[in-house]
């Protein structure tokens, strides 16, 4: 086996040194070495954070990214503007960190709904303050939310997330339906803390017009605790949820997405379940990353980042940074690779990468 097929980082250098495209046929898209070709990119926007849930920050938090080290909004947009017209992109999810932590917001989505017109741009929150934004977001351009929320308990929401913040997070999805800031999705992450919460929550969020997708913990936790034998695997949360429902397999929206949705009770309604680590889905996966200081990340688990905040500065063309993102594309790994007996966990958590 190569060490590409074990989800390693493929080559180790400097993130301004333009990736290696041996091979890489002469198109516009964002294609990989195994046929693969991303339109889905997801950026984040910052690492800063008003939770700090166990599954992705430390108690403290990441350490403060320099304002000058983060993209501003003029750059992200730019940036969008290239991957839609340029590189295939066709939707663009803002996340991070915390992206309603950043104080520019409305102008970063303002920006790039201009650069790339007529583009879905979604945001995954946590909702701590969309009940103060939503509805500017929404004028800025925002079409949806998927909004984080793994329990209805308090007492375990405070556990999970470290903060007494429950009630704010319900204020925000409130706000953004109001908003029209839908489909609105809700991101569970399944741990055990909160195992029997799960169908709770899942006869919320019928009740209240969302759209529920439980994730699979993945090996991206600041704190380094995560266990494959502790991990909820899917089978076993379906075996919990059949507890309150009947659950029929719906498959997948298309084939990229993440998400295998069941049937609750007969339907119309269902809930999804990404199993990243037990069904992994990497072999049809359409991402790629932008991190917070400009740096593309076409896999999660890839350490091997390839800068454009560089380029920008120095005054590259569009087309001389729609290259570079080709580049870094091809030399996307394989898969995450967790199943490897000798899997690396990234570098980065998910807070400092953006899930
Ligand atoms: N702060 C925002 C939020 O929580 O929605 C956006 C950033 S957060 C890193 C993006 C998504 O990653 C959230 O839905 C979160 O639950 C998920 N996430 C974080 N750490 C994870 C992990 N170790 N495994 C699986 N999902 C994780
Ligand atoms: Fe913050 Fe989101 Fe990570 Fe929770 S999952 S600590 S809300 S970035």
């Amino acid at each position: 086996m190569t060490t590409l097929a074990l989800g390693m980082p493929t080559v180790r250098r400097s993130p301004a040194e333009a990736p290696p495209t041996d091979g890489r046929p002469d198109v516009p898209g964002l294609i990989d070495r195994f046929g693969r070709v991303a339109h889905d990119l997801r950026i984040s926007i910052t690492s800063a954070c008003s939770l700090r849930c166990t599954y992705c920050m430390p108690a403290e938090g990441l350490p403060v990214i320099p304002r000058d080290e983060l993209l501003s909004a003029t750059e992200i947009a730019r940036l969008v503007g290239i991957a839609v017209h340029d590189l295939g992109v066709r939707e663009v999810r803002f996340t991070g960190g915390e992206p309603l932590t950043r104080g520019d917001l409305v102008d970063i989505i303002a920006l790039s709904a201009a650069a790339a017109p007529g583009t879905p741009l979604s945001m995954t929150t946590n909702g701590i303050g969309l009940d103060r934004s939503a509805q500017a977001l929404k004028d800025a351009g925002l079409a949806r939310v998927n909004v984080s929320l793994d329990t209805l308990d308090r007492e375990h929401f405070t556990r999970l997330t470290r903060r007494d913040r429950l009630p704010r997070v319900l204020d925000g999805i409130a706000a953004a339906h109001r908003a029209g800031l839908g489909p609105l999705k809700i991101n569970a992450v399944a741990m055990r803390e909160t195992l029997h919460d799960a169908p709770a929550l899942l006869a919320w969020a019928i009740d209240h017009g969302c759209r529920l997708r439980f994730i699979e913990q993945m090996p991206l936790d600041a704190d380094e605790t995560w266990k494959r034998d502790n991990m909820v695997a899917a089978e076993e949360l379906l075996e919990v949820l059949r507890t309150r429902f009947t659950l029929e397999a719906a498959g997948r929206d298309d084939p990229s997405a993440p998400a295998e949705e069941w049937l609750v009770d007969g339907g119309p309604a269902t809930g999804g379940i990404i199993a990243s680590g037990t069904r992994s889905f990497c072999s049809a996966c359409d991402r790629t990353r932008l991190t917070a200081e400009g740096t593309v990340r076409s896999c999660l688990f890839g350490d091997d980042e390839t800068d454009l905040r560089g380029m920008l500065r120095a005054g590259a063309s569009d087309a001389e940074l729609a290259d570079r993102g080709r580049a870094a594309m091809w030399g996307k790994q394989a898969g995450h690779g967790i199943d490897a007996a000798d899997f690396v966990r990234p570098a980065r958590s998910m807070g400092g990468i953006g899930g």
